[in-house]
C-alpha cells in the first residue's frame, strides 16, 4: 500500500484480474478505516457488468493491475462516521461507480457529480488520499456517504444489484428526454444485455411502444413474451430494417463491440435521437447523411448522478423492476466473465458474496 494511505489497516478478501488475460483470483487487500464521512459495508451482491470486462482485459487501456473490479454493489451498513448523514448500521444500501468527486463544481452541486472533471470510479479510481480504489469483487467497502443510495426494501437484493450501473445507465438518458412515466413514444434498445433489458422493462413501465434490435434471434420470444417488447427487429436482417425506417423517437444503444450505425439511424423519425450507453473499445462510425437527411442528433452519457440513482432505485420500487440475474459462487466469476463475453447471460450474473462471507 501506498505511503499515502497509512490509514488503510482494514483487510479485505476480494476477487482481481492480475494481467490482460483478465483472469479473476482471490486476492486480499486492505482498505481504509472508516472516516467520520465514511460507511462500512459488509457486501452481499455485485453485478458483473461488462465494464467489468472491458477492465479485467485492459480492453480501454487503463487499467492499474491488480484490479477488483465490480460497480453494482449491495449491502448492509456496519458502521457510521460521526459526519455521516442518512445512514445507520443495519441500512440496506448500495454503491454504483462512483467513488469520489470535487463535491462543489457545477456539477457536483446539480446532482451531476458523474460529469464532474474529478470524479472517481469505485475501482480502478484514485481516491482523494491517492489510493487506488477496489471495487465490489470483495467482502466489505469503505465509502464516502455521499456516493451511497438506499436500496428500498421492497426490491431483492441480489437481483436490484444491477441497477447501481446497469439500472441508472439507462435510466438517466430516458429522464433527460422525458420518457418517464410519459408514455406513448416509440423507443428503440440496441443490445439486449445487462442494460438493454432493463431499459426494456422500463420504457415498457414507462408506457412506451419498445422495439429491441438485436443480433441475437434467439433472444426475440422472451423479449417480447418476458420482457414486453412490442417489436423485435435483426440488425443484420434488410428487410425487417427497411420495414422500421423513420419509425422510433429515441433509440439507446447499449453494445459492448464495434457495430455499424447507419442502419439504425435510419430507424429515428425526423429529429430522431440516438443516445449512446456502449462503449465499445474501438470507434464507432459516424455517417453524417442519415443525420443531415434527417435532423437526427447523436449524444452520449455516463451513468447518472447520486440523487438520480436514488430517484430510480426508488421508481422501481414503484414499478417493481429489478434485473434478471443468474446468481453464481464466487469460484465461478471467470466462467461468467467468459460467457458474458461470448453474449450468453440472461441478463446479468450477480455474485453471492454473502455465500463467501460464510465459508
Ligand atoms: P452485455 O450484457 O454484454 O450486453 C451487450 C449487448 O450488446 C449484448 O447482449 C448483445 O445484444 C450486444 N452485442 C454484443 N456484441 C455485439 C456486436 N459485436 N455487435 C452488435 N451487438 C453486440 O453488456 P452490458 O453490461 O449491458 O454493457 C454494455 C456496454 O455498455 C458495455 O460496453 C459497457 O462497458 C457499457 N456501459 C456503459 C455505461 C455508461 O455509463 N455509459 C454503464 C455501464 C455499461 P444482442 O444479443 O441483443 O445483440
Ligand atoms: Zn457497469
Amino acid at each position: 500500500m501506498a505511503a499515502t494511505t497509512p490509514n488503510h489497516t482494514v483487510t479485505v478478501s476480494g476477487w482481481a484480474a492480475h494481467d490482460s488475460s483478465g483472469k479473476i483470483s482471490p486476492y486480499t487487500f486492505k482498505r481504509r478505516k472508516n472516516g467520520v464521512n465514511d460507511v462500512t459495508i459488509k457486501i452481499l451482491y455485485c453485478g458483473i457488468c461488462h465494464t467489468d470486462l472491458h477492465y479485467a482485459k485492459n480492453e480501454w487501456g487503463i487499467t492499474m493491475y491488480p484490479v477488483v473490479p465490480g460497480h453494482e454493489i449491495v449491502g448492509v451498513v456496519t458502521e457510521a462516521g460521526s459526519d455521516v448523514k442518512g445512514f445507520k448500521e443495519g441500512d440496506r444500501v448500495g454503491i454504483g461507480c462512483m467513488a469520489a468527486s470535487c463535491l462543489d463544481c457545477e456539477h457536483c452541486e446539480t446532482g451531476q457529480e458523474n460529469y464532474c472533471e474529478k470524479m472517481e470510479f469505485v475501482y480502478n479510481g484514485i481516491f482523494w488520499d491517492g489510493s487506488i480504489t477496489y471495487g465490489g469483487y470483495s467482502q466489505l467497502i469503505v465509502a464516502d456517504h455521499r456516493f451511497v443510495v438506499h436500496v428500498p426494501e421492497s426490491l431483492p437484493m441480489d437481483a436490484a444489484a444491477p441497477l447501481l450501473c446497469a439500472g441508472i445507465t439507462v435510466f438517466s438518458p430516458l429522464k433527460d428526454h422525458d420518457l418517464v412515466a410519459t408514455g406513448g413514444k416509440k423507443i428503440g434498445v440496441v443490445g439486449l444485455g445487462g442494460l438493454g433489458h432493463l431499459a426494456v422493462k422500463f420504457g415498457k413501465a414507462f408506457g412506451h411502444h419498445v422495439t429491441v434490435i438485436s443480433t441475437s434471434p434467439s433472444k426475440e420470444e422472451e423479449a417480447k413474451q418476458r420482457l414486453g417488447a412490442d417489436d423485435f427487429i435483426i440488425s443484420t436482417n434488410p428487410e425487417q430494417l427497411a420495414k422500421a425506417k423513420r419509425s422510433l423517437d429515441f433509440i439507446l444503444d447499449t453494445v459492448s463491440a464495434e457495430h455499424p450505425l447507419l442502419s439504425i439511424l435510419e430507424l429515428l423519425k425526423v429529429k430522431g435521437t440516438l443516445f449512446l450507453v456502449g462503449a465499445p473499445d474501438k470507434p464507432l462510425q459516424l455517417p453524417s447523411f442519415p443525420l443531415i437527411m434527417g435532423k437526427r442528433s447523436v449524444k452520449g452519457g455516463i451513468i447518472g448522478g447520486i440523487k438520480e440513482t436514488q430517484e430510480m432505485l426508488d421508481v422501481c420500487a414503484k414499478y417493481n423492476i429489478t434485473s434478471d440475474i443468474e446468481l453464481i459462487t464466487a469460484d465461478r466469476i471467470n466462467e461468467a466473465i467468459e460467457r458474458v463475453a461470448k453474449n450468453d447471460v440472461r441478463y446479468r450474473f450477480v455474485i453471492d458474496i454473502a455465500a463467501a462471507s460464510k465459508e
